[in-house]
């Protein structure tokens, strides 16, 4: 780019110069004419009138004068038949060129030189006859060495100017696009690493001290310094936001594990609310809400159910011959051997004191009495770990229509106190009046 942009200046001076050159060369030439035509206008007005009388002294002195013109070198005066030489005068030092000594004056002209001559006639006022013959000739050597030196001191003069334009130039470009590129370029390295670094750990660009690029250098660290602000914001915010998760996922992995152990404290606490604390089965209050709901499905559908009362027999002899402990203890042995006994579909619980209740779902009045015979015999055929054999008196009855849980613990309770009356022991049912067991099933509908 450089050497086309000195290519250029050099041939664009180098044409005007040329140009200059030939201008020059045109004026001069000009010149010389006018010269040549003037010292021959000059040299014929002085030599005209008393040509005819002239002697050699005065046309020698007629034709030095030619002389202060620098481009004549030669000048002489021959006769009108060239034999003679009337009078010559020469440049002692021409242009680098001493005169040939003894050569005709004013010979045949070289390259350089020009030679004009004008033939001289007497004056007018002569006599006419000798008016038109010609009293002699007269010669100028014209060089054209002044010429040529000035062109060529002009062009040595043309070339040098160019030369130290393009030096200059040379210099200037050299030294000034350096000192335009080098911060450019340490701008554009700046630049570059900034966008393939975030600029984050990138310092701020010095100043150079010139205005011009200073301003752009400004113009980058105000850049630089909003592209930190917000760095250190974004992972200010990004820090923030991973403390935010992290706090609130412990949070709610301890609300999970809060609500887990809720969960697990209501089930305890639930089952706690349905069970007897001594033997473990269901509590008075569970009985009576599962008592509840047999009595609303027998209404709503009309299945049936029965109870089973069981109480220990001469249980308060254990508690005075054995403690209380034992006692506990046989009470704790009763309710497994009736849990052992009872069906899948039965639920057993503590009614009271050594009182157990039995509630048989989908069972009549027959199959909960045999199954009573049943319960009564797993009681007193094993003896009980400490008082030996025990037994239990039971009493059934099978839910009626428009019944109550009173009303069906009450007569199971009766038939529990007709076992008792009768020796204990034994299984006693309850069936409107009917002490005997039917022979069929009772039914309500
Ligand atoms: P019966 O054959 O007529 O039923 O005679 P019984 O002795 O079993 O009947 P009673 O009602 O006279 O006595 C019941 C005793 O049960 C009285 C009470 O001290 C005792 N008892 C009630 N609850 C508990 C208990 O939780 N633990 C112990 N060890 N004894 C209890
Ligand atoms: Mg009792
Ligand atoms: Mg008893």
């Amino acid at each position: 780019m450089i050497v086309l942009f000195i290519v250029a200046t050099t041939t664009t001076l180098g044409a005007f110069g040329a140009h200059r050159q030939w201008q020059l060369q045109q004026d001069l030439e000009q010149r010389f004419e006018r010269t040549r035509a003037e010292v021959l206008e000059g040299l014929k007005e002085s030599l005209a009138a008393p040509a005819w009388a002239l002697n050699v002294g005065i046309l020698r002195t007629r034709l030095e004068s030619t002389l202060i013109h620098p481009e004549v070198t030669e000048a002489c005066v021959f006769s009108p038949d060239r034999q003679e030489v009337y009078a010559d005068v020469r440049r002692t030092v021409a242009a680098g060129r001493p005169p040939s000594p003894g050569a005709l004056p004013c010979a045949a002209a070289n390259g350089r030189d020009v030679l004009a001559e004008i033939t001289l006639y007497p004056p007018d006022n002569i006599d006419p006859e000798r008016r038109n013959q010609a009293i002699g000739t007269a010669v100028i050597r014209l060089t054209r060495d002044n010429m040529h030196e000035t062109l060529r001191a002009a062009m040595v003069q043309g070339v040098t100017e160019v030369a130290a334009i393009d030096v200059a130039l040379i210099l200037l470009l050299t030294f000034g696009l350096r000192m335009v590129f080098r911060p450019i370029e340490h701008l554009r390295g700046a630049l570059l690493e900034l966008a393939s670094t975030h600029g984050d750990h990138l310092d701020e660009l010095a100043r150079l001290g010139r205005t011009e690029f200073d301003s752009v250098i400004d113009a980058f660290n105000l850049v630089l310094r909003r592209l930190k602000l917000i760095i250190a914001q974004r992972t200010e915010a990004e820090m923030a936001a991973r403390a935010a998760t992290q706090t609130s996922n412990e949070a709610f992995a301890q609300i999970q594990a809060t609500q887990a152990e809720l969960v697990e404290k209501n089930r305890q606490l639930e089952a706690l609310s349905k069970t007897d604390q001594l033997t473990g089965v269901f509590n008075r209050r569970h009985l009576n809400d599962v008592l509840t709901r047999a009595l609303e499905r027998t209404r709503r559908d009309g299945s049936l159910f029965s109870i089973i009362l069981i109480d220990v027999d001469r249980f308060k002899s254990v508690n005075d011959t054995h403690g209380h402990q034992v006692g506990d203890r046989v009470l704790v042995e009763m309710a497994g051997r009736i849990l052992d006994a009872k069906r899948a579909t039965d639920t057993v619980g503590r009614w009271g004191g050594e009182e157990f209740l039995l509630i048989c779902a989908d069972t009549g009045l027959q199959d909960a009495v045999r199954f009573a015979q049943r319960l009564r015999n797993a009681v007193s055929e094993r003896d009980f770990y400490v008082t030996g054999r025990m037994t239990a008196s039971l009493g059934v009855a099978c839910v009626q229509e428009g019944d109550t849980i009173h009303g069906m613990i009450s007569r199971a309770d009766e038939a529990l106190y007709r076992s008792k009356e009768l020796g204990r022991n034994r299984v006693e049912y309850a069936a409107d009046g009917i002490a005997t067991m039917p022979d069929g099933e009772p039914r309500m509908r």
